[in-house]
């Protein structure tokens, strides 16, 4: 085998709090991660030149050591001792810099198709400890489906399957700083904590109505005062039928979670219509891994 491709997942998180400063700059979170079937594509392929080469079908992303696909195959190279070339062509689908962990599962996908194509017979958990060197968050898309992702993002539980729905995705054409977000985020008394455990329990019942009433994101606390266009996107998708509607990451993507196909595809409709609340439109489903890694 000279080549493989491999499919790189967006998460949304159905809850996401953070818990605490850390002294290294880092957080402690309690995030409830979710895969949707919307994915990037990337196929690996050996070649005799000894270097790694990227194309995108995105000329504004980086194709150099910057891309997080570069740093993975790299990371991996340099683990096994493999000095070899590789070509990867990087087909996006999934929003960048949205809050959906493209290139943090871009990452992912890179180490699970270089153990395949390599036969490296890395483990998912020997993967794991690679991917957390990258980004906390690729680890979990290595494991993907519905998961409790704790600590900085690395320490993750699995949890029951989300009861399935219809999802749908609105970007708003805004840039949101990860940075200035966390930097702005108060963390005193005055702030209320979404009730992870709750959401937990609400899972375990199979229950995607108290799940939508539990669902919350500490992060649009700092996002939504700063972009109005956030809680515009909520509330018009909570109006077209949606059981709640929320930022994910530190955004800016909104998702509505809709309990069935039809109500969502009229709501696409609209928001297809009505360009000026985002042009990036998606309407998917929670996606888990027949064969988890
Ligand atoms: P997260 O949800 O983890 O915060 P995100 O969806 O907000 O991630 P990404 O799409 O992962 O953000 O991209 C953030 C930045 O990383 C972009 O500005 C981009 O230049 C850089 N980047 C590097 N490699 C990639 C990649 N493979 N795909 C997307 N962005 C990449």
């Amino acid at each position: 085998m000279n080549s493989i491709s491999v499919n790189a997942y967006a998460k949304i998180n159905l809850g996401l709090d953070v818990l605490r400063r850390r002294p290294d700059g880092y957080h402690d979170v309690s995030m409830i991660m979710q895969s949707l079937d919307l994915h990037d594509t990337i196929t690996i392929s050996k070649t005799d030149l000894k270097e790694i080469t990227i194309s995108t079908n995105l000329p504004y992303l980086p194709s150099n050591q910057d891309n997080l696909v570069y740093k993975a195959a790299s990371l991996f190279f340099k683990t096994l001792g493999i000095e070899e070339g590789l070509t990867i062509t990087l087909e996006k689908k999934i929003p960048v810099a949205a809050g959906l962990a493209g290139g943090s599962s871009d990452a992912a996908a890179t180490l699970i198709g270089l153990n395949q194509l390599y036969h490296a017979g890395r483990s998912s958990e020997e993967l794991k400890s690679l991917a957390v060197k990258i980004g906390a968050d690729v680890p979990y898309c290595i494991t993907l489906g519905t998961a409790l992702s704790q600590g900085i993002g690395e320490v993750l539980s699995p949890l029951p399957p989300m009861p399935s729905c219809s999802i749908l995705l609105v970007k708003p054409d805004i840039s949101v700083s990860t940075k200035y977000v966390y930097e702005h985020l108060k963390l005193d008394a005055s702030v209320s904590h979404p009730d992870i455990p709750a959401m937990i329990e609400a899972l375990s019942r199979r229950d995607l109505y108290t799940l939508a009433k539990t669902m919350d994101n500490i992060l649009q606390t700092v996002t939504i005062k700063e972009y109005p266009i956030i809680s515009d996107i909520k509330d018009k998708m909570k109006e077209l039928g949606a059981l709640t509607a929320l930022m994910s990451g530190s955004g800016p993507t909104v998702f509505g979670i809709y309990p069935n196909r039809n109500l969502a595809k009229k709501a696409l409709a609209y928001f297809r219509l009505h360009q000026h609340y985002g042009k990036q439109v998606f309407l998917t489903n929670p996606y888990w891994p027949a064969d988890p890694a």
